[in-house]
């Protein structure tokens, strides 16, 4: 609809960044738009009420940027997902295979509980490992998965069908 071209209308390619032959897609035109920004917190918060979520989660870094207000928009708390030894707490880690090598991510075990549904809010799906790998640290942490929402997928790297089996059922959208 209307607020998805206008959304869209403000992510920009950038070409070859952050090496030749990889379109990067910018989102900081969207966020430099408050209409934009506004309109694609409406949309984020009515998926977070639509999918029950009593927690939203963000991955660092510019999922942060989109979860956080969503989350108070929508009226429930805020949990980061952070790269390996940002968190000062007690922390759950996740290890995922990357091109090259792997990256580990981690959450505070208490700030997610067994009754917690949560919603995973990133920028873009590339490959689906870091939404993947979420999906199963969110689980461990003993909370049900309410769902993941996307600004951006990108179709063609297969992020879809990789989420698949760690989503178990729970709706995946990108916007
Ligand atoms: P994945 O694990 O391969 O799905 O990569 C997803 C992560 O890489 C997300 O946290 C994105 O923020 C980041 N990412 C990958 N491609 C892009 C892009 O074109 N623009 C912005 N972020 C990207």
């Amino acid at each position: 609809d209307g607020v998805r071209e206008m959304l869209a209308s403000r992510i920009h390619d950038v070409p070859d960044y952050p090496k030749p032959g990889v379109m990067f897609k910018d989102i900081t035109p969207l966020l430099a738009d408050p209409e934009a920004f506004s309109a694609l917190t409406d949309v984020l918060a009515d998926i977070c009420a639509a999918y029950g979520a009593t927690k939203v989660v963000g991955l660092e870094a510019r999922g942060f940027i989109l979860a956080a207000p969503a989350a108070v928009r929508a009226g429930v708390g805020f949990v980061p997902v952070r790269k390996a030894g940002k968190l000062p707490g007690a922390t759950l880690s996740q290890a995922y295979d990357l091109e090259y090598g792997s990256a580990e991510i981690e959450v505070h075990a208490e700030d997610l509980t067994g009754s917690d549904r949560v919603l995973v809010i990133d920028d873009v799906l590339a490959t689906g490992g870091t939404a993947e790998a979420s999906l199963r640290l969110i689980r461990r942490a003993g909370a049900e998965i309410a769902g993941v929402a996307m600004l951006l997928e990108l179709g063609f790297l297969g992020g879809r069908k990789r989420l698949e089996s760690a989503l178990d059922g729970a709706p995946m959208e990108s916007l």
